[in-house]
C-alpha cells in the first residue's frame, strides 16, 4: 500500500496483535502457550455432539441477523437464572461473532470523533483499536496497584462532559481482579450522574473463584435502562474457536449493535449457535467442575510464579495471572517476553500493551492458566529455570504492538 494510502487507514501503524505475534514465537520454539488465553482441552461433549448433530441436521445457511432466536430465549433465560435480569429475546437480546464483535459493533454505533471513551487500565487490546476505528477518544482509568483496585476518584477524575460510554470489563482480563460491589455501586453512581452509557464486558463471569460472585453492572439500580451487556460461550464452554458471543440490554442499544453487526459479519457459525443452545442448558453442572480445576490451576501456577522469583497477583477471576518480574532484575516485560521462549521454552504476554503509556506496565507479564495440569507443570519447572539463564537477545524487534 503507498504511504498516501495508508494514512487512510485508521489503525495503519497496529500489526498483528500482541497475542499472535506471541503464539508465532511461542510455535517457533516449541514453547509452551501461556501468551493468547485458549483452553487446550474442549468445552462440554455433549455440545460438541450437538454440534456435530446440527450440522448433520444441514444447518450450513445463514443464521437470522440477530442470532437463532432459541439461542437468543437462552440467553435471556441465563440472565434471569444467573442473575435476575428479565429481558425480551426478541429485541433485548443480539448474537454476535464472539464478544469481539459484540465489542465492535457497540462502539461503532455508540460512539464517534468527539465522543470520550472511558477504561479500566490495564485494558484488553481490542478496546483501543474499536475505539480507534470509531474514531473516538479512549481515556484510561489507572487500577491502583498493588491489588489493582480502582479508586472511585480516578474514576470520577476521567469524567467530562465528552464522556459518552464508561467500557467495563470484569472479570478483567489481564489482572483478574473482579470489581467489588462497592466498586460497582461507585460505577454505577457515576454513569448516572454523569448520564453514561456503560458497555461492561463480562465474558468471564463464570470464571470466578472465590468471594463475592460476579456481579453484573446491569443488575444495579438505574442501570438496567443505560448498560448493555456482552458475553461469550468461548470463555464460559472453552470454545474460544466457536465465536459465539453476545450482547443484551436495552432495546435502542441492542438494535444500535444490531445494525452495525449486519454490515461486519452479518450472521456467523449457525450450528455453533444451535450447540451453544444446548451448552448454556446445561451449564450448572459444567460450570462447578471448570472452575474448581481452574482454581486449582491458578493456585499451581501462582506458586510456580513465585518460586521462581517473579510476584504473582493472585486473581480472583478470569485465567490469566498477571505477574510482577522486576525481583529478576527485568526491567521490561515486552523484551522479557520476546526472549522468555528461546530462554525457557514458555511463552507469555508483556501487559504494557494494555497501557496507553507502556512505561506504565513494563514490570507486569501475563501468563494464562487455562491449560492441562500436566502442561502447567511443565511450564512451571521450566521458568524456575529462569534465575540461572540470562535474556537472549530478541529475534524480532520490528511492530509497534508486541
Ligand atoms: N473481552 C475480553 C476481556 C477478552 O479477554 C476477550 C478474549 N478474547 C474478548 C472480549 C473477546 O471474546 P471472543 O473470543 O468471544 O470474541
Ligand atoms: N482473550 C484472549 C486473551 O486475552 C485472546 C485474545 C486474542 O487472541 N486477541 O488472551
Amino acid at each position: 500500500m503507498t504511504a498516501r494510502g495508508t494514512r487512510r487507514v485508521r489503525l495503519a501503524d497496529v500489526g498483528p496483535t500482541v497475542f499472535t505475534r506471541m503464539s508465532e514465537l511461542a510455535a517457533r520454539h516449541g514453547a509452551i502457550n501461556l501468551g493468547q488465553g485458549f483452553p487446550d482441552t474442549p468445552g462440554p461433549e455433549h455440545a460438541v455432539e450437538s454440534a456435530v448433530a446440527a450440522l448433520r441436521a444441514g444447518y450450513h445457511q445463514y443464521p437470522p441477523v440477530p442470532g437463532l432466536f432459541e439461542l437468543r430465549r437462552a440467553v435471556a433465560d441465563h440472565q434471569r437464572a444467573q442473575y435476575g435480569i428479565d429481558l425480551d429475546p426478541a429485541t433485548e437480546v443480539v448474537v454476535t461473532t464472539g464478544a469481539s464483535e459484540a465489542l465492535a459493533a457497540a462502539l461503532l454505533a455508540l460512539t464517534g470523533p468527539g465522543d470520550e471513551v472511558v477504561v479500566l487500565e490495564p485494558y484488553y487490546d481490542a478496546y483501543a483499536a474499536c475505539v480507534a476505528l470509531a474514531g473516538a477518544t479512549l481515556v484510561p482509568v489507572r487500577l491502583t496497584t498493588p491489588g489493582f483496585t480502582l479508586d472511585p476518584a480516578v474514576l470520577r477524575a476521567a469524567v467530562t462532559a465528552r464522556t459518552k460510554v464508561l467500557l467495563l470489563n470484569t472479570p478483567h482480563n489481564p489482572t483478574g481482579t473482579v470489581l467489588p460491589p462497592e466498586s460497582l455501586r461507585q460505577i454505577a453512581e457515576t454513569a448516572r450522574a454523569h448520564d453514561l452509557l456503560v458497555i461492561a464486558d463480562e465474558v468471564y463471569e463464570h470464571l470466578v473463584f472465590e468471594g463475592p460472585p460476579h456481579q453484573p453492572v446491569a443488575a444495579l439500580p438505574g442501570m438496567a435502562e443505560r448498560t448493555l451487556t456482552v458475553g461469550s460461550a468461548g470463555k464460559t464452554f472453552s470454545f474460544t474457536g466457536w465465536k459465539v458471543g453476545w450482547a443484551t440490554g436495552p432495546r435502542e442499544l441492542v438494535e444500535a449493535v444490531t445494525a452495525v453487526k449486519q454490515y461486519l459479519s452479518l450472521g456467523s457459525g449457525t450450528p455453533f449457535q444451535y450447540a451453544v443452545v444446548d451448552a448454556l442448558r446445561l451449564l450448572p453442572g459444567h460450570l462447578a467442575e471448570l472452575r474448581d480445576s481452574l482454581r486449582r490451576r491458578r493456585d499451581l501456577l501462582v506458586t510456580g510464579l513465585n518460586a521462581a522469583g517473579l510476584i504473582a497477583h493472585v486473581p480472583r477471576g478470569t485465567y490469566f495471572v498477571t505477574a510482577d518480574i522486576s525481583p529478576l532484575g527485568e526491567p521490561d516485560g515486552l523484551a522479557f517476553c520476546r526472549s522468555l521462549p528461546a530462554r525457557c521454552g514458555v511463552a507469555a504476554i508483556p501487559n504494557q500493551v494494555f497501557y496507553a503509556d507502556p512505561q506504565a506496565g513494563r514490570h507486569f507479564v501475563r501468563f494464562a492458566f487455562c491449560k492441562r495440569r500436566a502442561v502447567l507443570e511443565e511450564a512451571v519447572a521450566r521458568l524456575a529455570t529462569l534465575r540461572q539463564t540470562r535474556p537472549v537477545p530478541t529475534l524480532r524487534t520490528e511492530g509497534t504492538n508486541a
